[in-house]
């Protein structure tokens, strides 16, 4: 068979086209749906909704719930929270805006069937901390799924999106998609009136800790692959905050979440000898960041830093305090279950290293990073904001419309806006669907043009390392390096070595600086040109090609951003050697990149932070 041969081209038409079927995505379908009775609504997602996502093992806490019902927090609480944690920079007219409507969010999970915990004595929903509430969460991604299927005129899973398809006869509007089924690798063509990208976060851009035997293990779910970054950044949208890359500090080996053991089993840490440790790293902190070291609560990058800086001066390893709070048994069944529903690795790494919590204090560490802007961290797309509430230079289209016409996003995809995690990113969607379809609306009969040229070019070039797999697997005999291809896991190995090395991973504590992130932007450009060589021997490859191609893109992003902003504004997410200081006098602002498609150049700016809740 021919590389063509055999393989049909799908077209769909839809007036909102919803790329990825994660807790946005969901919340994208749902809504539009509400709004947009008649219209045709498709959701496309690269796995199957009933379990995609990072919410696919289940979760056992909603973190964002302001509990207006019992007059527990406001919006503006949450704003605060947020700026507070993220040292200043968040967009808050998209903050105030999900936290406004969330807690409806919250009420039809529960209506739903989500069973929500509930405190026993006020009746309430159970509070883990300030702004989460516990659940039995395993099924949680199935819950919402449902919801979203129902809603939607078509779902497609296992189709993974690779490019976004531009109107043939207006500039800079979208006009759909394209991707291949990841099972037939039947080509589709999307054509939608309005796109919105929920294509969640990204994990394997830096060197992950687990590898070899490990490989696979993140924090942050594996198969997110960047392409909630990538696909906007390919058309020119503007993206916001790309050097926010966010490091959690997770129990060791198996990334066990720690929120739950914190703020319900009030569990605290030590470092190797027993000892107490923030309080010693206290001036030292003071003296790169200034007054953010006195917030409440102390900012997350900041906890990091204290770890960080305690285990450089040779008194690891961190340690949580489980021995005490695992003696009451409650304590111990709920320590457990938190990861059984929602990180079952965890559990068995610790049976696998004879860690039993109620006697040993296991060890914590800080992961590689991520890039997401649902998480304490706030990387994404530059998007307008609400109507009512924006600033003037926030607001050049419709709510979460970005700098392209016609493309929205939610979640993970959109920047500037933190700790929305899954409850205020299903929000979020909801916000995009209901912008999108008012734009459908105001459109008319206007159809969207997409010009076969162009989706054809891209069919040819998304089925070519099929092809270079094809011809050069004859000029060797055995093993996995040829001298004609690459496969996808050299290029991801590549690439994650390259952002460890130089901009700011794992393996330089996380240190970087101008001359390490030039170095790093020349060998990213020399990837990029040994793509056009990837070899993918199956369609399984050829989706990890378009994960690589996307992953790339956004380190790209990323490494622009990085080298942008000249200040080490997060200590404990990375550091700039030659920028050691926070620089409240000349980057009190958002970083905005624009990528040239045709020329391969970024452009930079600043735009303004408004501080609107005071
Ligand atoms: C280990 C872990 C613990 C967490 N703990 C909590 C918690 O306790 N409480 C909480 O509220 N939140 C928690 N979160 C955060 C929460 O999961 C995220 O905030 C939320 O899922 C982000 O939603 P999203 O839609 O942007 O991304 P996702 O939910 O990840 O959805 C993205 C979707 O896009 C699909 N996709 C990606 N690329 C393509 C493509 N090219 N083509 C087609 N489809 C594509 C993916 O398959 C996926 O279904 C946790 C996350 C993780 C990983």
């Amino acid at each position: 068979m021919g590389l063509f041969g055999g393989r049909k081209t799908v077209f769909v038409d839809a007036d909102i086209l919803v790329i990825g079927g994660g807790m946005a995505g969901c919340g994208a379908t749902y809504e539009s749906r509400y709004w947009g009775r008649d219209l045709k609504i498709v959701c496309v997602e690269k796995a199957n909704i009933e379990r995609s996502g990072a919410v696919a093992q289940g979760l056992y806490a909603i973190n964002c719930y302001m509990g207006m019902q019992w007059g527990e927090n406001q919006p503006e609480d949450h704003v605060r929270y947020a700026r507070n944690d993220l040292m200043g920079l968040v967009r808050e007219d998209l903050g105030y805006d999900i936290a406004r409507h969330v807690d409806s969010t919250v009420h039809k999970f529960e209506e739903w069937g989500l069973p929500i915990m509930r405190d026993p004595k006020t009746g309430r929903y159970q509070r883990e901390g300030k702004w989460q509430i516990m659940i039995h969460g395993e099924s949680y991604k199935p819950i919402v799924a449902e919801a979203a299927r129902k809603a939607a005129t078509e779902v497609y899973n296992r189709i993974m999106v690779t490019h976004l398809l531009m109107d043939a006869k207006q500039a800079n509007r979208v006009a759909g998609a394209v991707g291949f089924n990841v099972r037939t690798g039947d080509f589709h063509v999307f054509r939608g009136k309005a796109v919105i990208v929920c294509a969640g976060g990204a994990s394997h851009i830096f060197q992950p800790r687990s590898v070899g035997e490990g490989m696979g293990r993140t924090w942050y779910a594996p198969w997110s692959s960047a392409s909630a970054y990538a696909l906007p950044i390919q058309v020119g949208a503007k993206m916001t905050q790309m050097e926010n890359r966010i490091v959690l500090t997770r129990f060791k080996d198996g990334y066990g979440p720690v929120g739950a053991y914190f703020l319900h089993l009030k569990t605290y840490t030590q470092n190797g000898y027993g000892e107490e440790y923030e309080k010693r790293w206290y001036e030292d902190t003071k003296a790169l960041v200034g007054d953010y070291i006195d917030r409440h609560p102390v900012p997350t990058c900041l906890r990091n830093h204290a770890i960080l800086r305690e285990v450089a001066a040779g008194r690891g390893p961190i340690r949580m305090v489980t021995k005490e709070a695992f003696q009451d048994p409650h304590k111990e069944t709920v320590g457990w279950e938190n990861f059984l529903g929602m990180t079952i690795g965890q559990a068995v790494v610790w049976a696998s290293q004879n860690i039993d919590p109620k006697h040993i204090n296991p060890e914590l560490t800080t992961s590689e990073p991520y890039v997401m802007g649902s998480h304490a961290t706030c990387s994404g797309a530059w998007a307008s904001g609400p109507e009512d509430y924006a600033p003037a230079e926030y607001q050049w289209g419709y709510n979460r419309m970005m700098t392209v016409e016609a493309l929205f996003g939610a979640g993970d995809t959109i920047g500037g806006s933190a700790h929305k995690f899954s409850s205020g990113s299903f929000t979020e969607g909801r916000i995009a669907g209901k912008a999108a379809v008012k734009y459908v609306k105001d459109m008319g009969q206007t159809k969207p043009q997409v010009s076969e040229h162009e989706y054809r070019d891209l069919e040819q070039e998304i089925y070519q390392p099929l092809e270079n797999y094809r011809v050069g697997r004859n000029e060797i005999v055995a093993g996995t390096v040829s001298p004609s291809y690459l496969l996808p896991i050299h290029g991801l190995q590549r690439l994650e070595k390259i952002m460890d090395e130089y901009v700011g991973g794992i393996s330089t504590n996380y240190m970087t600086n101008g001359v390490l992130l030039e170095r790093g932007l020349e060998l990213l450009a020399m990837l990029k040109e040994d793509m056009n060589n990837m070899g993918a021997e199956d369609l399984h490859s050829l989706q990890r090609t378009w994960e690589l191609h996307h992953r790339l893109l956004a380190s790209e992003s990323v490494t622009q951003h990085t080298l942008f902003r000249e200040e080490t504004r997060w200590p404990g997410y990375y550091y700039r050697g030659d920028h050691m200081k926070l620089d409240d006098a000349n980057w009190h602002c958002f970083t905005l990149s624009r990528y040239d498609r045709n020329t391969g150049k970024w452009e930079m700016e600043k735009a303004p932070v408004y501080h609107i809740v005071d």
